[in-house]
């Protein structure tokens, strides 16, 4: 696609700003950057756009206030810290979005409210309120309450999850380097930097590699597992460096700044993104080669004739991968019977399963509205 067409249409932006930009682990909160990046925001709404910010930037802010040497060693101290930084975070945000007449709104989510469909769906009515409101919502982790099993992780993962939540048109990702590189310019001086990424394919991610930032969480490889989410969903991404005046505004006047990474063409639906990349997979279906064929080939449902065994435990509407013989995840889908009774009905026909368990929920053990090819 067309790198005019596609900015020319982009309306409704997700603007992620990374730790590394607002709150560096040295120096703490950057109240000047804050209101610079306020400006250029409100500058954006102006013009038409709607921006939903996902700010890092909470426990750095919080080990700071509190006087700490570096990064909280246990949960209980990085909640503290998230819960004191939090507040500065978002007056910061507040008193510079004022100075531009913008009202800004603080929403802080776990993965388990994205998780849960019908609070899915009241954080987007939310969110498109506050934007039919011309406020700009600030979202980040809810990072005091977030144990592990209910984490995003890191805010890049929660940008790309919002931005299938409100439908956004791009997702932008402000870091402190200018976008991707073929080799991490802080390690190898030569490295050049990608100015578009087609496809998210295995070597772009092995490009991306593990790498994590000293302040932010993610690093690069979560920056560009990002842009394959909203790839997925049919939106482009862009890695920005935040930490220079201007870039959001020349890259959407559609300068080549950055690294920019094209959406598929084929993009799933929302509700089967959300399957996809919000869901946790509560257990793991191992299925033989016809079944394999007739989801992937043809666009089938999943019958019961068709599992081998199955792994973990889950309930009715729980999300499950699908796996070949070899362990390798094909499809994720929203399960129609409980694992024990899978357990059961497994290797059987269809028209078997009111006898072996004295009911049925219907012929598809995942009917194909509710399953997706990863
Ligand atoms: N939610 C964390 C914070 O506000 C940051 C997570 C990340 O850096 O990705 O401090």
């Amino acid at each position: 696609m067309d790198r005019t067409v596609l900015l020319s249409k982009a309306r409704r932006l997700v603007v992620n700003i990374g730790s590394a930009v607002v709150a560096p682990a040295e120096n703490g909160l950057q109240t000047t950057r804050i209101e610079r990046l306020a400006r250029e925001v409100s500058d954006c709404c102006r013009e038409g756009y709607e921006v939903i910010l996902v700010s890092s930037g909470a426990i750095a802010a919080g080990v700071r206030k509190l006087g700490l040497a570096g990064k909280p060693a246990t949960i209980p101290l990085k909640q503290a810290a998230a819960a004191i930084g939090q507040s500065s975070l978002l007056w910061a945000y507040e008193r510079s979005f004022a100075k531009h007449g913008r009202k800004v709104a603080q929403v802080l989510l776990t993965r388990e409210d994205l998780a849960n469909r019908h609070r899915f769906l009241n954080a987007r009515n939310t969110l498109l309120t506050l934007l039919e409101y011309g406020v700009v919502p600030i979202i980040n982790e809810n990072d005091t309450v977030a144990v592990e099993e209910i984490r995003f992780g890191d805010n890049d993962t929660l940008a790309a999850l919002v931005t299938n939540l409100v439908g956004a048109d791009l997702l932008i990702l402000l870091s402190d380097v200018e976008g991707l590189y073929t080799a991490d310019p802080r390690k190898d001086s030569r490295g050049t930097l990608l100015p578009l990424v087609e496809r998210v394919t295995a070597e772009v991610e092995a490009i991306a590699g593990e790498s994590g930032g000293p302040e932010g969480t993610g690093g690069m490889a979560s920056k560009v597992q990002a842009a394959k989410r909203a790839a997925a969903s049919g939106v482009a991404t862009a890695i920005l460096n935040g930490k220079r005046a201007g870039l959001l505004k020349a890259f959407l006047r559609g300068e080549a700044v950055g690294t920019l990474f094209l959406p598929r063409e084929s993009r799933l639906t929302s509700r089967k993104h959300w399957i996809a990349y919000t869901l946790a997979p509560k257990g793991r279906l191992v299925l033989d080669k016809g079944a394999k064929a007739a989801i992937l080939k043809g666009g089938k449902s999943l019958l019961p004739s068709g599992i081998l065994r199955i792994e973990g435990r889950f309930a009715v509407g729980d999300a499950v991968l699908c796996v070949d013989e070899a362990g390798e995840a094909f499809a994720k889908g929203l399960i129609n019977y409980p694992s024990a009774e899978v357990g059961q009905i497994c290797g059987a026909k269809s028209s078997e399963i009111p006898r072996i368990l004295g009911y049925s929920a219907g012929d598809e053990v995942i009917h194909r509205d509710n399953l997706v090819l990863l």
